[in-house]
């Protein structure tokens, strides 16, 4: 049974954490990727594509979850460790090649070693060897700018490829490149893949790209929304048998853990079925289970739908696949206890007033703090407005929680700025904010 290589588990990733312009930009992402997996994260622009990637180079520390590459937290090394980390086992290329225009080709490739502390001579044929594996050895003393953008993309997956990784990342390597030059680099990364060993990490709003994958990872709005395993190419990842609704559900619970239940149960029956179900097709089926959920229309209603022609408004499915989804959504429905549950707690958190008022000041004076605040510091800040409104702390010792060090239960901040939020929090707190 082979081991995943990298493991996101609950991952969440926000920037600027803890300010009012905060984003929450990678939503408890759950994802096992294996040695050798050809991978591509789908999704509209703006869904969170580059901030996974970001994440898997080493470059964007996740805020909260966890997160392994072989076994480890890259994000947990000393930095020195992290640099090495990433220069050994992860190589990248992007849409705008991001080449020295004043290196020549072979010194471009050449380049990354130097931080491995590889003599020149060794470092120049290392680059050569690659170049001409790519077919590209006749442009080495040629100036970047003076190749096609083809040509300029596969220098740079040279480049990624020189120390060695076993990773190679990919974000929109051909969006910039006409079709030709885009067929001719796909095709490298596949054999980058099948023939090198690599694992291939590949970002892309493209559908075209999705056939290239062993699986897709489609993302919306910072999730994985769904799961889409290539039957065209042989599995590496162990294929779970027997996967039933109820655990089906259970996987988008984690997932969605703040979809209402209504939209889980939705997504959950929608994603049973349907792996080979247009965009348009699961879009409509979507809507539809929706107002079954809701109760706006019965079942038998969903059935006529399922098996009618798009045009007329249906999916279009043959009718004992409508029955199958049909019996699911019964099931689904019925199992309704849990469920209700779940939402009264949603609505208790939702109600919590104090809560909203501390938020609120905390991002208030977080605003007022340029650099980075860890999750810790802004949980120590929060409960110290709150203790400090419901006046079962002074002002001084307000200041005193925020001077103190972390590792002493304190938020850690520096004095100058503990004293500036102090001053702060009353201003606010007297003009009633
Ligand atoms: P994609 O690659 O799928 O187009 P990104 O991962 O680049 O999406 O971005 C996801 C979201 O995060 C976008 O809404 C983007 O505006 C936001 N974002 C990306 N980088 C930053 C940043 N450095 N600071 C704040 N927001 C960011
Ligand atoms: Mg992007």
């Amino acid at each position: 049974m082979p081991e995943p290589l990298i493991v996101a588990r609950n991952l969440e990733i926000y920037y600027n954490y803890g300010k009012s312009n905060e984003y929450y930009a990678l939503k408890k992402v759950n994802i096992e990727i294996y040695p050798q997996e050809y991978i591509v994260f789908f999704g509209p622009s703006g869904c969170g594509k580059s901030t996974m990637l970001y994440c898997i180079l080493g470059a964007l520390p996740y805020t909260f979850g966890e997160f392994y590459i072989g076994g480890q937290d890259p994000y947990k090394l000393p930095p020195k460790e992290l640099v090495k980390f990433q220069q050994k086992t992860v190589g990248i290329i992007y849409q705008q090649f991001n080449l020295i225009p004043s290196l020549n080709v072979l010194d471009n490739v050449a380049l990354p070693q130097i931080f491995m502390g590889i003599p020149p001579a060794q470092r120049r044929k290392r680059a050569m060897e690659l170049l001409e594996r790519f077919g590209i050895a006749e442009q080495a003393k040629k100036l970047p700018t003076m190749l096609s953008g083809g040509q300029q993309q596969r220098v740079a997956i040279c480049r990624a490829l020189v120390n060695n990784p076993d990773i190679l990342l990919a974000d929109e390597p051909v969006g910039n490149l006409d079709e030709a030059s885009a067929k001719k680099v796909m095709e490298t990364l596949l054999e980058i893949n099948e023939k090198e060993k690599k694992t291939v990490i590949l970002v892309s709003h493209d559908p075209r790209y999705l056939a290239y994958a062993h699986r897709v990872y489609f993302m919306r709005d910072g999730r994985i929304e769904r799961e889409f395993i290539n039957p065209e190419r042989k599995q590496i990842k162990p294929i779970e048998r027997g996967a039933s609704l109820v655990s089906e559900t259970e996987k988008l619970a984690r997932i969605y853990p703040y979809a209402s239940p209504e939209e889980l149960k939705v997504k959950s029956i929608v994603n049973y079925l349907t792996q080979d179900l247009t965009f348009e097709q699961i879009d409509r089926l979507e809507k539809l289970v929706k107002l079954v959920v809701e109760r706006k229309m019965s079942t038998q209603m969903l059935y006529d739908f399922l098996v009618s022609p798009f045009d007329k408004g249906g999916v279009e499915l043959n009718q004992a696949r409508a029955q199958e989804m049909i019996q699911k959504l019964e099931d689904v429905l019925k199992r309704s206890i849990e469920v209700k549950r779940f939402r009264r707690k949603l609505e208790e958190e939702e109600l919590d007033e104090t809560k909203i008022h501390v938020r609120r000041l905390r991002m208030a004076l977080l605003d007022q703090f340029e650099g980075e605040v860890k999750p810790i510091q802004v949980k120590r800040l929060e409960e110290a407005i709150e203790d400090r409104l419901a006046g079962y702390i002074t002002k001084d010792e307000f200041f005193r929680k925020l001077d103190l060090p972390i590792e002493k239960g304190g938020a850690g901040f520096k004095r100058n700025t503990a004293k500036k939020f102090t001053v702060y929090l009353e201003k606010l707190i007297a003009q009633g904010v």
